[in-house]
């Protein structure tokens, strides 16, 4: 509407503005030649001392035939003395029209209008002798032809302006209509994602801005789909991983009250079983809080922290697991690893992946943690020569509940979060975890974090 009612003005204006500026144009060419001849109506009359109808007669009988409609004289006293018109051959009456009127107090006088297709133009001069006014000259003209030029004008920019309005409407209307078509598709796709179809896309063609925002719901859409469908997945996981351990309680409580007569050993024995799976519940609910807590996008302001005394402690808690095991674990370090961060994350990351070296390493074998400075960066590596992870699951072995070997994870314990964890403790800080086998056999995990200088960020 708006853009229609710009070009309403634009077409008004082009209908009024040339027709004024012509007609003024006009209007100044007939001033200058009415008044130039009737000026020289008035030379051949200035030698008179007195107008008579005689003397003014032949006085204009001398004067060229000028084209004009009507050529008047009249005395001081504004009494028609001469005039060229037959039918208004008003000699002896008073013609006091306002143009005489004007020139008999001594004034030029000129006016002009256009009306009904023709221009009239009125001019009029007083007559002098020895300086007081005897008489006055009054020409009158009566044009159609530029009127009929200015007609034509008219009527040609009507015609374009028609022309040019239905185009315009035409034109406003196809585009308004493509435009709201792709906003209701686009409106259309907005309400079914927001019901939940989040397969569904907006189809919308062409390149221009609606377009392009239609490509940017899809792919925003997109997103949407993925982290809904991750965020299925990882609760159907937890409830399958909540499920098994509760399953097991359920069955081994149903084994001591339905077994008549059992045994003191054997209730111990499922008791204890009890409690494991119960502790693994634990540490199951305990590691998705930890999750939630990580997704929940709440980073804590970090402090500059050393590393290597919480590696310390954590070497000195993960030496006895280790022993227990028979698995050799060694550390080296090196001074000034300050990183941005706080100390729990740290000592998570070291615990979570030293672990899992042991747990998934045999007895005998060895696991090596190193600590160092590499340009601009604390890097942490843990080393062993266990087991290994296939080349086909290092990909995915940060993934939630992502497991190589399911039975021999929940044997050792495990609960398939340790690496996501650890993977997106890291990340938030700005750092890269990653994952590889050993030539000799075992498996290496290399965390690297943006190195901070002491008191920096604290
Ligand atoms: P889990 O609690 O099962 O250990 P994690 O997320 O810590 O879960 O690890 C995911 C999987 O990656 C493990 O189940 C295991 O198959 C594999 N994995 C992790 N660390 C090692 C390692 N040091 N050696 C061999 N496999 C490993």
């Amino acid at each position: 509407m708006s853009y229609i009612s710009v070009i309403i003005g634009v077409l008004l204006l082009l209908n009024t503005y040339p027709l004024l500026v012509s007609e003024d144009l006009v209007f100044r060419s007939k001033a200058t030649t009415l008044q130039a001849s009737v000026s020289v109506m008035v030379n051949s009359l200035s030698g008179l001392d007195r107008l008579t109808e005689e003397n003014v007669t032949t006085a204009m009988s001398v004067v060229e035939e000028t084209g004009l409609s009507r050529i008047l004289v009249t005395d001081s006293a504004g009494r028609v003395l001469y005039d060229t018109r037959e039918t208004g051959a008003n000699v002896g009456d008073y013609a006091l029209y306002t143009e005489i009127v004007q020139a008999l107090m001594g004034e030029d006088a000129f006016s002009c209008t256009y009306k009904g297709a023709a221009f009239r133009s009125r001019a009029s001069s007083p007559v002098l002798y020895q300086n007081q006014i005897i008489g006055a000259v009054y020409a009158y003209e009566y044009d159609t032809e530029q009127a009929a030029l200015l007609a034509d004008l008219q009527s040609n920019l009507l015609r374009l302006s028609g022309i040019v309005g239905v185009v315009v409407l035409l034109l406003s209307l196809l585009l308004s209509k493509a435009l709201t078509l792709k906003i209701s598709l686009l409106l259309t796709a907005i309400r079914e994602v927001r019901e939940g179809a989040y397969s569904h896309r907006a189809e919308i063609k062409g390149r221009d801005e609606i377009a392009q925002i239609g490509h940017e719901f899809n792919s925003l859409t997109d997103r949407l789909q993925s982290t809904e469908n991750v965020r299925r997945r990882f609760v159907s996981d937890a409830s399958h991983e909540l499920k098994t351990p509760l399953a097991a309680i359920r069955l081994l409580s149903d084994s001591i009250l339905q077994t008549d007569n059992i045994d003191p050993e054997t209730t111990r024995e499922f008791v204890s079983d009890i409690g494991r799976e119960a502790e693994r519940l634990g540490r199951i609910t305990e590691d998705l809080l930890r999750l939630t807590r990580l997704d929940s996008g709440v980073l804590e302001p970090g402090t500059v922290v050393d590393v290597l005394p919480v590696l310390e402690q954590a070497m000195r808690m993960m030496s006895l697991v280790a022993q227990e095991k028979g698995v050799d674990l060694t550390y080296s370090a090196s001074e000034g690893c300050t990183v941005l961060a706080a100390k729990d994350e740290i000592h998570q990351v070291i615990y979570n992946l030293t672990d899992n070296a042991v747990k998934y390493t045999p007895p005998g074998g060895a696991v090596q943690v190193s600590l160092s400075r590499e340009s601009g960066e604390v890097v942490l590596t843990v080393a062993d020569n266990g087991v290994g992870i296939p080349e086909a699951d290092l990909p995915r072995i940060f993934e939630r509940f992502y497991r190589v070997d399911k039975a021999r994870s929940r044997e050792a314990g495990g609960t398939g979060l340790g690496l996501s964890i650890v993977s997106d403790t890291v990340k938030r800080r700005g750092g890269t975890v990653e994952a590889a086998n050993r030539t000799g056999g075992g498996s290496v995990f290399t965390v690297r974090w943006p190195r901070m200088e002491g008191g920096e960020g604290s």
